[in-house]
């Protein structure tokens, strides 16, 4: 290569010698218990599949009969010739397991979150962020050409001041993960419900990680805390406990309707494939209809998460199925997680950008479909270990 690519090399040294360099795995199985990485059978404590819903014979089954009946692609963007029948008994089962009038699906959460947010909030309005809200939230911000101020994490009184000095702001929007993907805490939402209705503020909550696994009929954040009814925005996403792919929007008819005539990552891309909207069809029955995987995911974390404060190590206070144990410096979380892997049990190591600097861990995640055998050697591998 010719000299105007040598910066290219010099970044990656960089990168290296900050322990921040990433490298892909090779998985070569599915996303159950123990998985075959690189070659060798590692118990998995790194995925989102939280129910093992994307293993499931009946959503396996619904997007075989779909690939058979529509073909492997949408062919076209929504507005288009996109909009398969799937699509609107999609978002009528999310509209209904979110409890609002309608819901509109993106092709991942994160076009969900990159296009939604530029179209509630604009030049001349303010949204308030929380400091470890998702990355793609973070960049709906920046596509937007709104103010953003950062509030301290889950920090209400921080929130409250930032909206008594903003009655200036035309619209202002309060955004934050319901539960947070790197930490597995979840948000006072009713709190800041609270405070949106005292200032006139309107709330996105991103419940990536809640819906499917948390509150009555896994609802999700806001199920949790029986806030079905009120004026909350929730998005989500259908590549975690509901096992495919897309992003979603749930809320109020005229929210979805402007969505669709203005949210540019809904407008400018093709359709999600037939076989991808019947999985996620067939995961929300299982959602409703089969309580016990939540409990198989939550008596999982709680046993892994016992054992693991039993053995030293430093866990972040989490209610739910994501684990964070904290190493601090990203060289201590690699080090620790190749020990780990040694051991045969993949726990993967999330460094800054992802996290802030000097809070690298192990991201650890279980799934209804773990065996208690399979948790047992995830704890005999952290035993073997010493951080
Ligand atoms: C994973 C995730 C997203 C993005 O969803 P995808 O469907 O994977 O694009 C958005 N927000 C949060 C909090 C997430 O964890």
């Amino acid at each position: 290569m010719t000299h105007n690519y040598d910066w290219l090399d010099t970044e990656r040294e960089t990168l290296e010698h900050a322990g921040l360099r990433r490298h892909l795995r090779t998985v070569r199985s599915a996303p159950t218990g123990t998985i075959n990485l690189d070659g060798r059978d590692v118990v998995l404590l790194g995925s989102n599949n939280y129910l093992g819903l994307s293993t499931h014979p009946k959503v396996i089954a619904a997007a075989v009969e779909a690939t058979r009946t529509f073909g492997t692609g949408s062919s076209g963007s929504r507005l288009i010739s996109g909009n398969s029948e799937l699509y609107t008994t999609l978002e009528a089962n999310l509209a209904e397991a979110k409890g609002t009038e309608a819901a509109l699906v993106f092709s991942s959460g994160y076009a969900a979150n990159t296009s939604v947010i530029p179209v509630l909030a604009e030049e001349g309005d303010l949204i308030l962020s929380d400091a470890l809200n998702h990355a793609s939230i973070i960049d709906g911000c920046r596509l937007s050409r709104a103010t953003k101020k950062v509030y301290q994490h889950c920090d209400v009184e921080h929130l409250k001041t930032l909206l008594s000095e903003s009655s200036t702001f035309r619209r202002r929007l309060i955004v934050t993960d319901g539960v947070f993907s790197m930490d597995g805490d979840i948000v006072p939402l009713p709190d800041i419900c609270d405070l949106a209705a005292g200032h006139d503020a309107m709330v996105l909550v991103d419940d990536a990680h809640g819906f499917g696994v948390l509150g009555k009929d896994g609802g999700g954040t806001a199920a949790h805390f029986g806030l079905e009814g009120e004026n909350i925005i929730q998005m989500g996403t259908l590549s975690k406990a509901v096992g495919a792919l897309g992003g979603y929007i749930a809320g109020s008819r005229p929210l979805i309707e402007l969505l669709i005539n203005r949210a540019r990552g809904f407008i400018f891309t093709t359709g999600l494939p037939p076989a991808t909207l019947a999985a996620a069809n067939a995961a929300l029955d299982l959602i409703r209809s089969t309580p016990e995987l939540r409990q198989r995911l939550f008596s999982h974390a709680k046993c892994l998460k016992t054992a693991l404060i039993d053995l030293g190590y430093t866990l972040l206070p989490s209610e739910t199925q994501i684990l964070p144990v904290v190493l601090r410096s990203p060289q201590r979380a690699t080090r620790v997680a190749e020990s780990l892997l040694a051991e045969g049990v993949f726990a993967p190591a999330i460094r800054p950008p992802a996290v802030p600097p000097e809070t690298s861990r192990l991201r650890l995640t279980v799934m209804a479909t773990h065996t208690e055998a399979e948790i047992q050697r995830a704890i005999d591998a952290f035993t073997a270990v010493v951080p």
